[in-house]
């Protein structure tokens, strides 16, 4: 898998240009990603000639404060919080700003590790986008596409030992001056710093679909979708820490209790482990998402509390096992947009439907986060308790052989039917058969 990533990254350090694309519910839109270090004036002209939209420099956060580029409004109102600092021109060597060959001035500064503040005037031409530090972990955006592009693609330069020289493209900068953030990917001395523009069609339109294979293939260049730098970062990164180990008697038996925090949102996830886990033979393991109000409460409009004891007591007749619990509240939305959904459901929606009136997709729960902590614990083959089909499909990437499934009988009861019989019928849990 991965390999139209490693094509694209392969590209990139060839000083090539690719085409991201985001989600079809985000912006649903390509953009011309190439970086910063490799663009000659032509290729920003090819950006205002065939790519049309805002030419932008994605940088990071330090390197926006090295500058002195401020955001470029106090309080961001932009649909997804696009993070623009305030616009430049390079001093030197440029007369309207605008211009191919005046904008790559520009961008020269933004990449030169000793230039100043004082180096740019503002507002410009040219449009820096901060990027998140998390990347597009923490943001699904093309700002944070292109930074995370940049980091992987200089990580992975041949020509950059990382002893401090410069790369061959770069004998003008210094290495190392730019900061990195710690386990972020790329090495000390390459400057994450990329260059993009939005792609509209001729007749002014963004350009979308058919219309971007037919702009790749005219021009030859490879396409990546954001999701799949999501997908190739969380498979590939370790996104899970383990703070501690405990002993853990519970009403159900006596467990371990392992206690992870992951990196990208800092929420601390559980791991109950029972006897000792074998590595060669598939072990019983529940990834369990908390519910608050299921859990704790023995809310009886959705079946998770007893699912939770009833894979507790299992595990431990087992003898050796592991529950996993997870904090995405409701499906990932949060334990408000839960209750908000309850509210919609009161008034006849059922569990999917309520949710998609909110604005969030039916099930954003994630199981990278609990296939790693899996690993971590060295798990490798599984024997999974769920009745949701789809957790096997989440698991399967990461490295773990899922060797069977072993469904949770809860009975319905007459508060909950009504959202069993939605969880079967829209999303395919294996229940009331
Ligand atoms: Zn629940």
């Amino acid at each position: 898998m991965f390999e139209s990533v490693e094509g694209v990254l392969n590209d990139l350090r060839a000083g090539k240009m690719v085409i991201v694309t985001d989600d079809k519910d985000r912006e649903d839109e390509g953009d011309f990603v190439m970086l910063a270090e490799k663009a000659r004036p032509e290729d920003i002209n090819f950006m205002m000639r065939e790519g049309r939209g805002l030419i932008c420099v994605p940088l990071t956060k330090e390197r926006a404060q090295q500058l002195g580029l401020p955001p470029m409004v106090h309080r961001n109102t932009a649909l997804h919080e696009t993070a623009f600092t305030i616009s430049v021109d390079a001093i030197e060597n440029t007369t309207t700003g605008i211009s191919a060959q005046d904008r790559w001035q520009t961008l020269q500064v933004l990449l030169d590790p000793d230039a100043q503040a004082q180096d740019l005037a503002r507002p410009g031409h040219l449009f820096p986008l901060v990027a998140r530090p998390g990347g597009v972990l923490q943001r699904a955006g093309h700002t944070e596409a292109s930074i995370d592009l940049a980091r992987l693609a200089l990580a992975l330069d041949p020509g950059r030992s990382g002893h401090g020289e410069a790369g061959p493209t770069g004998p003008r900068r210094k290495a190392g001056l730019v900061p990195q953030e710690a386990g972020s990917p790329g090495q000390a001395g390459a400057q994450p710093i990329a260059l993009l523009v939005e792609i509209v069609d001729e007749d002014g339109n963004m350009a979308r679909g058919e219309q971007l294979e037919a702009i790749a293939e005219k021009y030859g260049l490879r396409t990546i979708s954001v999701a799949e730098i999501i997908a190739y970062r969380r498979t590939r990164e370790k996104l899970v820490e383990r703070l501690t180990t405990l002993r853990f008697p519970t009403r159900y038996g006596e467990f371990e209790l392992a206690v992870y925090q992951d990196s990208i949102n800092h929420d601390t996830h559980l791991a109950l482990i029972k006897g000792e886990l074998p590595s060669d033979s598939p072990v019983l393991v529940r990834v369990h998402s908390q519910c608050l109000t299921g859990d704790i409460f023995g809310s009886l409009r959705c079946d998770c509390g007893s699912q939770l004891e009833r894979a507790l007591e299992r595990i431990n007749e087992e003898g050796c096992g592991v529950l996993v619990y997870l904090r995405q509240e409701g499906r990932g939305i949060g334990l408000k947009n839960k209750l908000l959904a309850y509210g919609l459901q009161e008034q006849g929606l059922d569990t999917v439907e309520a949710n998609q009136s909110l604005g969030f997709k039916s099930d954003l729960r994630e199981y990278g986060i609990g296939a790693q902590i899996l690993r971590d614990l060295g798990v490798r083959k599984l024997r999974l308790l769920t009745n949701n089909p789809r957790k096997i499909i989440g698991l399967d990437g990461y490295g773990l052989e899922v060797e069977g499934r072993e469904p949770i009988e809860i009975p319905a009861n007459v508060e909950n039917r009504h959202y069993l019989e939605a969880k079967r019928d829209k999303l395919g849990h294996l229940i009331l058969q």
